[in-house]
């Protein structure tokens, strides 16, 4: 799908000495610029076939495993939403680019452990994965002791196989009330991976079905976020208010160790 290559990156630089003009070479901001430039028309193509308007999605471009010079470039290009999946990787990142006066709207998408919820509230400002009560009480304490708010939504796991996180399909309500109770959260709506082996159509449609179910414990949680960079167009056909995308924008990934 994607058939070009990163060009030779840099070795991680010292959080001190961020400057994406020195550590982003023109060749690897042109090409950011192209791809998201591509993806943006993508995504308004979508919009179009699904006769809605293509400010109604929101692009978070998901950085994880790229240089922070990489993100750098992003917030430069004029791309505000960001999203990462770990702390250990988004916490130092966040800190550079604040460090560079650049401020971009911060998306954690990825599982999330209690103990992390104190750092992840200090930058974040949505967290997707929201998924269990205890969770919601520790982002709640920390934002508040940071003095913020952050924007909840309630990662659902369609399959039931909680083991990549998300709640199951049957226990939404609960924890939607129990989020709409937290005192420094918001609750924004729903997130929802494709389960693998399914078809996109039939994921979305039933995520699609979790946000009317949590709209019923409160109205304002209307955003869905939905679709990476293999299935957003039909995310974006079946309502998604947000897409998630990695590859499209910054290549292929170097595999996990
Ligand atoms: C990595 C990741 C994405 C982006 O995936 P791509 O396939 O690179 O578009 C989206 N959502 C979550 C939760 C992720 O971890």
């Amino acid at each position: 799908m994607n058939s070009q290559r990163r060009p030779p990156v840099q070795a991680a630089a010292p959080p001190d000495s961020l400057g994406p003009q020195h550590l982003t070479t023109r060749s690897r901001r042109d090409q950011l610029r192209d791809n998201l430039n591509r993806t943006r028309e993508a995504i308004a193509a979508a919009c179009s076939d699904a006769g809605r308007t293509p400010d109604s999605v929101r692009l978070i471009v998901v950085t994880k495993t790229f240089p922070s010079s990489d993100a750098a470039t992003l917030v430069e290009l004029g791309q505000t939403d960001l999203g990462e999946n770990r702390d250990q990787e988004a916490a130092p990142k966040a800190a550079e680019l604040g460090a560079a006066g650049l401020e971009p709207v911060w998306h954690f998408v990825g599982q999330l452990q209690r103990n992390k919820a104190k750092s992840v509230a200090g930058y974040a400002d949505w967290v997707h994965s929201v998924d269990r009560a205890p969770l919601a009480a520790a982002l709640s304490n920390a934002a508040n002791a940071h003095g913020r708010t952050l924007n909840a939504l309630i990662q659902v796991s369609l399959d039931g196989d909680t083991a990549r996180g998300g709640v199951p399909v049957a226990d939404l309500e609960p924890l939607a009330e129990a989020i709409a109770a937290a005192p420094a959260l918001v609750l924004k709506g729903v997130m929802a991976v494709a389960p693998l082996g399914w078809e996109p159509a039939r994921a979305f449609a039933l995520l699609n079905e979790c946000s009317e179910r949590v709209r019923r414990t409160d109205p304002g949680a209307t955003e869905v976020s939905a679709g990476m960079s293999g299935d957003y167009r039909e995310a974006v056909l079946a309502g998604a208010t947000m897409v998630r995308l990695g590859r499209n924008v910054l290549g292929e990934r170097e595999p996990m160790a």
